[in-house]
C-alpha cells in the first residue's frame, strides 16, 4: 500500500508510522486503537450500534487534558469495546472540579475519569460518570488513519466559542456553543464540560 502523495486511497486502510507499535488493523466493523509506546492497544466499534458519537470539543478542559488546542472524540458502547492488551499498564485520574454537568439528585457535579498509558502518558479514553457504559476514545489514538477521514471524521463541534482564533472548525460538523444536548439525548452522548 501506498501512503505517499496525491496517490493515496483514502477508501483503503492507511497506517503510518505512528508509535511503536505496528500491528494495529482495521476490518469491516472494528479497527483498533493503539498508545505511542504500543503497550495499550484497543478494539473499537467503527460503526454502529457500538459506535454511537464522534466530536470535536473545544472546551478549555480539553485544553490542558489533550496539552494542545481541542479534543477530537469518538463515543462507543462498552459491551463492543475490547483490551486487545495493556489494560493493566492503564492507569486513571479523575475529577469533577471542571465538569459542567450536574447530577440533578445530589446537585454535584459528575466526575469524568481518565484513562492514561503508564508508560507512554497517552489518553486512551475518558468514562463519564453521567453516562454510565460508554467510554469515550480519541481519534488520534486510532492505528488506520483513514478511518479519521470518514467513519471517524466528527459529525458535532462543541463549545465554539471557546476555539482558539486561528482555528477555522469542522467543515460539515454540526456547531453549539456549548453541549449539545438534542444530539447528546438522541446519541446516547456524553456531556462534558
Ligand atoms: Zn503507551
Ligand atoms: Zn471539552
Amino acid at each position: 500500500m501506498t501512503t505517499s502523495g496525491s496517490a493515496l486511497d483514502k477508501s483503503k486502510p492507511n497506517m503510518p508510522l505512528s508509535g511503536l507499535s505496528n500491528d494495529g488493523y482495521s476490518k469491516d466493523d472494528v479497527a483498533t486503537a493503539t498508545c505511542y509506546c504500543g503497550a495499550v492497544q484497543l478494539e473499537f466499534p467503527s460503526e454502529a450500534p457500538g459506535l454511537l458519537d464522534t466530536f470535536v470539543c473545544n472546551c478549555f478542559d480539553c485544553y490542558k487534558i489533550t496539552a494542545s488546542m481541542f479534543a477530537s472524540n469518538f463515543i462507543v458502547d462498552d459491551h463492543y469495546l475490547k483490551h486487545n492488551r495493556g489494560k493493566e499498564n492503564l492507569t486513571s485520574f479523575r475529577q469533577n472540579h471542571t465538569i459542567a454537568r450536574l447530577n440533578s439528585t445530589t446537585g454535584e457535579r459528575y466526575h469524568m475519569t481518565n484513562c492514561f498509558c503508564k508508560t507512554c502518558g497517552t489518553l486512551m479514553y475518558r468514562v463519564p460518570e453521567a453516562f454510565r457504559g460508554q467510554s469515550i476514545l480519541r481519534i488520534g489514538t486510532v492505528d488506520d488513519f483513514s478511518l479519521m477521514e470518514k467513519k471517524l471524521k466528527p459529525k458535532r463541534e462543541q463549545f465554539v466559542n471557546s476555539r482558539i482564533g486561528w482555528l477555522k472548525g469542522v467543515e460539515g460538523a454540526k456547531k453549539s456553543e456549548r453541549l449539545d444536548e438534542d444530539t447528546l439525548a438522541s446519541a446516547g452522548g456524553v456531556g462534558v464540560q
